[in-house]
């Protein structure tokens, strides 16, 4: 198959990143706000913990330099700044991000990375700083109207196709694209592959999340898309080499 434009969905934590932005700055600048996340991660939205965290380490006096620092010292692998950078070089390659993340932590890493242009839209979290403190909200009001996602997306964001991020982006930019391969781990990457067509590829991140419901679900919810398993981002960077 000869593909002249080709789409790349990005997962931001755990697939672009090695980490887990909303969990590495409270385990790198507050432990103790960490632990106490994992004990209210049933009871609290994850979106509102995590802005709750941001205002209880803002009344410490954690500072937005070191929320900054502790961003551009998280784990991430050469390896994957080369193949995006080789990949976009090569012309015909469009890039998205959808995150579960927010819009602060992406942009700083990304600036570190030298990697600031390479997305032409990144939809996740709002969050801007107001002083020291970091503001999130959800992507999705919680006051306004609820995606009605089907597939177990969280409330504040559905990446697949009943809240229509992938579908909606497909719409602004054209729907022309040769092929979609969309890089992902986790649980809430499920939805937005359902999507894919079967000349399209998931490049899964193997044993987190997004495995284990492709082996649980992909019959059920007839997932026609092609799964290509990797670990480490140099494979990620080899893969990207034969697209
Ligand atoms: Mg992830
Ligand atoms: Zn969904």
């Amino acid at each position: 198959m000869s593909v002249e434009k080709q789409l790349i969905v990005f997962d931001f934590d755990w697939s672009m990143a090695d980490q887990d932005t909303d969990r590495w700055i409270f385990e790198v600048l507050a432990p103790d706000l960490r632990r106490k996340m994992k004990k209210l991660k049933e009871e609290i939205q994850w979106t509102d913990l995590v802005a709750q965290s941001l205002r209880e380490a803002h009344s410490r006096g954690i500072k937005r330099s070191q929320i900054e620092h502790s961003l551009r010292i998280m784990p991430f692998h050469p390896a994957m700044v080369r193949g995006v950078t080789n990949l976009k070089a090569g012309g015909k390659t469009t890039f998205l991000c959808l995150s579960n993340s927010n819009s602060v932590f992406i942009s700083t890493i990304l600036n570190d990375k030298s990697l600031e242009t390479l997305f032409t839209e990144i939809i996740t979290n709002p969050a801007e700083w107001e002083g020291e403190l970091l503001k999130l909200r959800r992507r999705v009001d919680p006051n306004g109207p609820q995606h009605d996602c089907k597939v177990g997306c969280s409330p504040n964001m559905c990446k697949g196709k009943y809240c229509e991020e992938l579908t909606a982006f497909l719409e602004r930019h054209g729907k022309d694209f040769d092929r979609v391969v969309y890089v992902g781990d986790g649980s809430n990457d499920f939805c937005p592959i359902l999507r894919l067509r079967s000349q399209d590829i998931v490049f899964c991140r193997a044993n987190r999340g997004l495995q284990k419901r492709i082996e649980r679900e992909a019959e059920k919810e007839g997932l026609t898309c092609q799964i290509q398993y990797w670990a480490g981002a140099w494979e990620v960077e080899e893969m990207f080499g034969k697209l």
